[in-house]
């Protein structure tokens, strides 16, 4: 490991070195050069690979997404069961010393701002635990004055006695930190590039911390290292090309999981959409084209989970559920201090599902699916 001007570890090996072997803009041609003779050789195989997976997600793919179903369907099935396993998010801080330009709690954004005191967590937890849920996603602003490991280690500490599975989506941190929250109790960490663009990353991401490409990057492989049981990944669809950041998504998660074979993972596929008034993404996925990736997604890793939150519309979730998604949360709040009391001015992004635990619960039964609400139990493992 080496250390840079800017005192942030850079790793000898990692992802980042795999990237730098491919020209975006060539990537991005071969996918729209795929026909449909490369997707039916795609969906006749058992396994299929990279080059399959550009196939699968390109335009050439439109015409086939029933088979590809039918594929994704079988797929999840197998490996996961008819179960959808549920979690809830809990927004401990919405302090950020970023500036992502998409994000509305950006730090040139004047909005109330909130960090929540273990008193304050006991209080929300009491609430997520009466509606039954023992897996625990804790999330933050990115300010690591105020926000640091040592605060998520007391967190960790106060909640672990109430969940089976603590997982953390707060700013990327160093391997030792995340040994640290590992052992405090954390099982899994979500990490999300953004882009996999590095030439247009740092206009998205002008300020702050987040701003270092190559550190974010290689946080996944920290987590690994540090001994991190699940990694989570993904890309913000829409800031780029769609299709582009899944294929280097798709090569993110082959590449860690040739690298760090004993850990798990996780895909996320949050969407930007259009609104008057806010960040308009460069290139809007539309629903079709969700159903697509997922399903690509699915065919290119049967083992890896798929999550979808509550961004996305009760419609689309209880459809997603049969193509392969094996992870949602339901009920949430993006707002730090939203479960045990609710102020609308300090949420992050305002929710497309907003059924009750019951509702989506219900929902997932009626589709013939069962909620799973404790996996295994992390603790098991340390
Ligand atoms: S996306 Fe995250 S890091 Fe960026 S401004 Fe929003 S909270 Fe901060």
């Amino acid at each position: 490991m080496e250390k840079e001007e800017n005192n942030y570890m850079e790793l000898e090996n990692s992802f980042y070195h795999e990237l730098h072997k491919y020209s975006w803009d060539e990537e991005e041609s071969s996918i729209f050069a795929k026909t449909q003779q490369d997707v039916k050789r795609a969906l006749a195989k058992e396994r299929i690979d990279i080059e399959d997976f550009k196939a699968l997600i390109s335009p050439a793919a439109e015409p086939y997404l029933d088979l590809m179903a039918i594929k994704a369907n079988r797929l999840t099935k197998r490996r996961f069961g008819k179960t959808i396993q549920m979690y809830v998010p809990l927004y401990v801080s919405n302090y950020c010393t970023n500036y992502c330009v998409y994000c509305g709690f950006n730090c040139h954004n004047q909005i109330l701002r909130k960090k929540l005191t273990p008193e304050q967590v006991l209080e929300e937890i009491e609430v997520l635990k009466k509606w039954g849920f023992r897996h625990l996603l804790l999330v933050s602003g990115e300010a690591e004055k105020l926000t640091n490991a040592t605060y998520y280690e007391e967190i960790i500490r106060t909640v672990r006695p109430h969940f089976a599975q603590i997982s953390l989506e707060v700013q990327p941190l160093d391997i030792e930190e995340y040994k640290r929250v590992g052992d405090a109790g954390v099982s899994a960490v979500y990490v999300y590039q953004e882009t996999y663009n590095e030439n247009t990353y740092p206009g998205f991401h002008p300020k702050g911390k987040k701003h270092n490409f190559r550190y974010r990057l290689e946080t996944p492989d920290r987590c690994a290292i540090a001994g991190i049981t699940k990694v989570g990944i993904g890309a913000l669809l829409g800031l780029q090309n769609w299709r582009t950041d899944s294929l280097f998504t798709a090569r993110h998660l082959l590449y860690l999981e040739k690298t760090y074979w004993q850990t798990r993972y996780s895909i996320s596929l949050p969407r930007l959409r259009p609104h008057v008034g806010s960040f308009m993404p460069h290139d809007p996925i539309n629903d079709h084209q969700m159903v697509q990736l997922i399903m690509a997604f699915r065919l290119l890793d049967p083992e890896v989970e798929i999550s979808l939150s509550t961004r996305e519309s009760s419609l689309f979730r209880d459809m997603a559920m049969r193509i392969g998604v094996t992870t949602m949360s339901a009920a949430s709040s993006t707002e730090p201090g939203g479960y045990a009391t609710h102020n609308e001015e300090l949420e992050q992004f305002s929710i497309n599902d907003g059924r009750s635990v019951e509702e989506v619960t219900a929902a997932i039964k009626s589709c013939g699916y069962q909620p799973v609400w404790k996996d295994w139990d992390s603790w098991l493992q340390k």
